[in-house]
């Protein structure tokens, strides 16, 4: 067995990481720590593993090499995955929110926000309603509480799907390219809740290509190509004096398109 350790004080650890998808290596090798409450950003060209290296952080993938620790469970070692018990307990503490929403829906937006804690977290009814309406003012979305999904508009059915992974009190969130399914004019509106959990001191990861909100809101972008790590660093570095001539290709390509 390795001695991989996870980092003291991380929140989530990530080592030596590697999952393949038949022949096809997609993660080859991460090391990476997130210390609790920051920020971090993602980015990379489609295709070089960040939904993958995320969806690995809270056991939706199984990653067949290396360590990830994460909010004080050891999720999977050497191949071995935490068992279905803690691994349903470990996906209370990591939210995720999709590029699709993933909204239920025949549910009202408020039970889609009360479903998982009155089942996981044993709520009564009213307390859910109580704590999915202070939710829905979070987001700004309190008059919608009784709407169906489908009326509401890209933006705010996003809005509810962070509202709905805020319900259960995970200690991190993850975010897989959370505004690209999005009409421009409402990429703002989820942004501004993303940043508002961020002052609050949310632990979050987030697969992006926006640039301004890395630019504001990260304390770290990672740059991925090829299912590694190619540079880290302060947004400041990795934007304005990347180390990596791929990096600066990458960016260029990603800020010509808008
Ligand atoms: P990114 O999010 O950076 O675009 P992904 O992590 O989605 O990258 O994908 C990385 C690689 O893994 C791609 O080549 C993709 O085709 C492959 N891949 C992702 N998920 C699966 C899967 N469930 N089965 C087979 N291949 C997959
Ligand atoms: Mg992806």
């Amino acid at each position: 067995m390795m001695s991989i350790q996870a980092a003291s004080g991380a929140i989530i650890s990530i080592r030596g990481l590697r999952k393949s998808f038949g022949p096809n290596v997609v993660l080859n090798g991460i090391d990476f720590d997130v210390m609790p409450q920051q920020v971090v950003v993602v980015i990379g060209p489609s295709g070089s593993g960040k939904s993958t290296f995320l969806r690995c952080c809270n056991g939706l993938e199984k990653a067949e090499g290396g360590r990830v620790d994460i909010c004080g469970h050891t999720l999977v070692n050497e191949g071995r995955m935490l068992p279905e018990a803690d691994l349903n307990s470990l996906r209370e503490e990591v939210g995720m929110v999709f590029q699709s929403f993933n909204l239920f829906p025949h549910l009202s937006v408020r039970e889609n926000i009360t479903l998982g804690p009155r089942k996981l977290r044993g709520l009564s009814r009213a307390q859910a309603q109580i704590e999915a309406d202070e939710l829905l003012k979070k987001v700004g979305l309190t008059d919608k509480a009784d709407a169906m999904p489908a009326s509401l508009s890209g933006g705010q059915k996003q809005r509810v799907a962070i509202a709905r992974a805020l319900a259960m009190k995970p200690r991190v969130m993850l975010f897989d390219e959370p505004t690209s399914a999005l009409d421009p004019e409402l990429v703002g509106e989820v942004l501004q809740v993303m940043k508002l959990l961020a002052s609050e001191g949310m632990t979050m990861m987030v697969v992006t290509h926006e640039m301004g909100f890395a630019k504001e809101v990260a304390d770290v972008v990672v740059v991925m190509d090829g299912g590694v790590i190619i540079e880290s660093g302060s947004p400041q570095t990795i934007f304005t004096n990347p180390a990596q001539e791929r990096t600066r290709s990458f960016l260029q390509a990603v800020l010509s398109r808008g």
